[in-house]
């Protein structure tokens, strides 16, 4: 028998169960491109409840000690004496999310001999050291797909929020209580007619450019393989070869790479400087992504017009992280991929994901990171390891 352990987010602190916006959730069945929604033989939750925290445990328990498997739920992943380290060295299955990520680094990789697969409860296997789970013989898979929209929804959202000043705005009739027309619109512009671009025309990427393309906008998009045709004309999409060669056109660009050895400090001070003054950021991806400081200073030289994310190294962030108080920023805790509607499906693929492993059937090719002593499925696609 296995013991499975997740590290997941705490709890609300208004206590668990909250209380429902609304009574369902839409039923999705596939995405774009074909793939289903996961199918595993059951599930025991109601879809729009709240899985991803600990409480919620990914609605995973009966199936687990149905099984007769040992379920061990904990939010602390932190420090020696964490109950992630302490359950670490005979855990075999380690399930966790980027929201708040339990990091799997190659110390603690070597200090759990039974570990065999890790599971990301979302999509973004970063925190897993990658190259250890491979000498370690591991399998690393994600729910590949499942919370791709969400995000796509919420970067599309803080393009709109960044460009319109919108936090500003909220804030002269809330927390001020003010009526200042004058302060809310002096840095607000429309979205029309700018140049819009994206770094990773994946799952992601692209539904960014299919949600954009009916504010007129012009697209564009840098990514390792270029998309087929028929697509870059249906968008009007400009291909880059190179990431500067976008950043230096676009008046607004969303990042939707993954983090590997290729992408991790790309925008430094250079490839900012390198940008049209008062151009905009989106950052949903991974924080690593972009040199912290560098982004700082250039909000606060006016060579960005505004950063908006939410992602961020480590997480969750210190009190006195800079992006907590730079200026012309929107930025949100680590959420767009773990809306109630993206916990039904990553909930539902990671049981996908177990039952296969435990009857010995394969597990998705595109739910693959790492598998038989390499990069494999989609990681073997979008991912590269140093060395
Ligand atoms: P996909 O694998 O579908 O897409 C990633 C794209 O990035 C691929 O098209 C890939 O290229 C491209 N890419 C990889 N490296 C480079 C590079 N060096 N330069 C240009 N393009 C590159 O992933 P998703 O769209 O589903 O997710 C993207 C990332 O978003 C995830 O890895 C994760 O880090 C993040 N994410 C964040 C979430 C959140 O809650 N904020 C939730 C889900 C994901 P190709 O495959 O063509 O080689």
């Amino acid at each position: 028998m296995a013991k499975i352990l997740s590290v997941l987010y705490p709890d609300p602190v208004g206590g668990y169960p909250p209380a429902y916006a609304r009574d369902e959730i839409p039923t999705i069945t596939g995405y774009p491109g074909g793939q289903t929604t996961p199918t595993p033989e059951a599930i025991d939750f109601t879809p729009g409840e709240l899985l991803g925290c600990v409480s919620g445990e990914l609605g995973l328990r009966r199936f687990l000690e149905d099984r007769g498997h040992t379920y061990v739920v904990t939010s602390d992943k932190e420090g020696p004496d964490s109950v992630l380290e302490r359950e670490l060295p005979d855990t075999d299955v380690v399930i966790s999310q980027p929201f708040w990520p339990a990091y799997l680094t190659a110390e603690r990789i070597g200090r759990a001999p039974r570990l065999k697969m890790a599971v990301t409860a979302g999509i973004g296997s970063d925190h897993v050291d990658l190259p250890s789970a491979i000498a370690h013989g591991m399998t690393v898979a994600e729910v590949t797909f499942s919370n791709s929209i969400s995000v796509s929804e919420h970067a599309v959202m803080q393009i709109l929020t960044l460009v319109h000043d919108f936090v500003p705005a909220h804030d002269w009739v809330t927390t001020k209580q003010g009526w200042n027309i004058a302060d809310s619109v002096s840095r607000a512009y429309d979205l029309e007619g700018m140049q819009v671009g994206v770094l990773g025309s994946g799952r992601i990427g692209q539904a960014v450019l299919r949600r954009l393309k009916p504010f007129a906008v012009t697209l564009h998009y840098c990514d390792v393989h270029r998309l087929p045709s028929d697509v870059e004309e249906e968008l009007g999409l400009t291909w880059h070869p190179d990431v500067r060669s976008l950043a230096s056109v676009v008046d607004v660009l969303s990042i939707h790479t993954p983090l590997h050895p290729q992408t991790q400090n790309l925008f430094d001070d250079e490839l900012l400087g390198a940008m049209k003054r008062g151009a905009y950021i989106v950052n949903t991806a991974r924080a690593l992504i972009v040199d912290r400081d560098a982004v700082v200073r250039a909000l606060n030289s006016g060579q960005l017009a505004g950063y908006a994310g939410d992602v961020w190294y480590p997480q969750p962030p210190p009190p006195d992280h800079p992006w907590r108080t730079m200026p012309h920023e929107a930025m949100t805790p680590h959420v767009s991929g773990s809306t109630l509607s993206a916990q039904a499906r990553y909930s539902a693929g990671v049981r996908e994901i177990l039952e296969c492993w435990f009857d010995g059937r394969p597990i998705r090719s595109e739910y693959l990171i790492v598998d038989g002593g390499g990069l494999a499925g989609t990681g073997a696609r979008s991912y590269t390891v140093a060395g």
